[in-house]
């Protein structure tokens, strides 16, 4: 899969995606004067002895990170750094960033600084990363915002080994399958409602799953090819997101997964667009263990606040992703009357 932003480059989902270091990519690394892995330290108890048995032509360094959000801070983005220039990186070295969004996230915005920018390669290892490895996001959180502090910089590539999601705990894969079904329902009916089907995600197989990351891959880098820099289209992913951020800022980081929350969004923006399939998501979000529950016991009142200060919303009205049809996002201003009204009736 060819993603054409501004430096293309290519994705390569499946079982032996890491083969392709010392094959299509060995000149990439033959060519660097070091290379160096940055890992989420979850992931590197699990998987760093399968990554660097693929990497053993090469002279490689390790710098392992905190796993999960915490690791989106000024402290390890500076960790990173001082580790870069003791190992006496240069322009010339290649970064590899091994773990989920947050890893990548904070990588690619290493990679991105460092010496005004040095090549990297997203090696994503949850499902959730099918969505941020892809588009060329980065960042880390500041204490009054998250995702406040970042760069547009693409990969050199993405290497997307799905053996690897095979240790992925039950809440990781709900929140990365909640950023898939957000492909399909800004795409196409027919994934949707084989989507819709999935009763329990430990029903899919390998392949199952290799074919829905790469049809969200697809779906989120048609996006990003027409609008790099989030200017239009590319506001169509935050489907869902209005809700979900108001209710991350709410809870505090951490209480549920960033796809869990957007489920719950995306639950109210199906409502707010009168969406034929609402009863149908809300049962797979319910079969499938979303926290459905949380809507009733957060007040409008205490989301408000967040979804005014949302990126998508200006001078204090509220903006949602809605959808026409299934595949027909657009982005409608909503009277805080009705979107209280409606909250309100989004009994679950
Ligand atoms: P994550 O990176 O925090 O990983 C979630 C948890 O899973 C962590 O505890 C991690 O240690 C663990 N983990 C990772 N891989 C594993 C594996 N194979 N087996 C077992 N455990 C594993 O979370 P995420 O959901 O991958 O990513 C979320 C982050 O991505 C957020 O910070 C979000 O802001 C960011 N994001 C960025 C973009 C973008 O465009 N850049 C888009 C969406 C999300
Ligand atoms: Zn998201």
């Amino acid at each position: 899969l060819r993603v054409e932003a501004n430096h293309p480059y290519m994705v390569h989902i499946g079982a032996g995606a890491f083969d392709l270091f010392a094959n299509a990519y060995r000149p990439l690394l033959d060519n660097a004067d070091r290379i160096v892995v940055i890992v989420d330290k979850q992931v590197a108890e699990l998987h760093l002895p399968y990554l660097l048995a693929h990497l053993t032509d090469w002279d490689v360094r390790v710098l392992t990170i905190p796993a999960g959000e915490s690791a989106k801070s000024v402290e390890t983005f500076m960790a990173c750094h001082s580790f870069l220039l003791s190992e006496n990186c240069s322009r010339a070295s290649l970064l590899l960033a091994f773990g989920g969004g947050a890893t990548g996230d904070v990588a690619g915005f290493v990679a991105s600084t460092f010496m005004r920018g040095i090549s990297f390669i997203q090696l994503p290892t949850t499902i959730l990363a099918h969505d941020s490895a892809v588009g060329g996001k980065t960042a880390i959180n500041h204490k009054l915002g998250k995702n406040m502090i970042g760069t547009f910089y693409q990969p050199k590539a993405v290497l997307y080994d799905s053996k690897l999601l095979a240790t992925l705990p039950v809440q990781e894969v709900r929140s990365g399958m909640a950023e898939v079904i957000k492909h399909a329902f800004i795409s196409n009916e027919e994934w949707l409602n084989e989507l819709l089907a999935i009763e329990n995600f430990k029903d899919m197989t390998e392949d199952d799953l290799n074919r829905h990351l790469e049809k969200g891959i697809a779906v989120k880098a048609a996006i990003v090819e027409e609008d790099e820099f989030e200017g239009g289209i590319r506001k169509y992913l935050n489907f869902g997101h209005t809700l979900a951020h108001a209710l991350e800022g709410h809870l505090g980081y951490g209480k549920l997964t960033h796809g869990e929350a957007v489920v719950l969004g995306m639950s109210y923006a199906l409502l707010l667009s009168e969406h034929s399939k609402l009863a149908g998501f809300i049962r797979w979000s319910s079969t499938n263990g979303y926290p459905l529950h949380l809507l009733q016991e957060i007040h409008f009142e205490a989301l408000l606040p967040y979804m005014k200060k949302d990126k998508k919303s200006s001078r204090g009205t509220l903006n949602f992703v809605l959808l026409e049809r299934t595949g027909k996002p657009f982005v409608e201003q909503i009277e805080e009357q009705h979107a209280r009204a409606t909250y309100e009736k989004l009994v679950l």
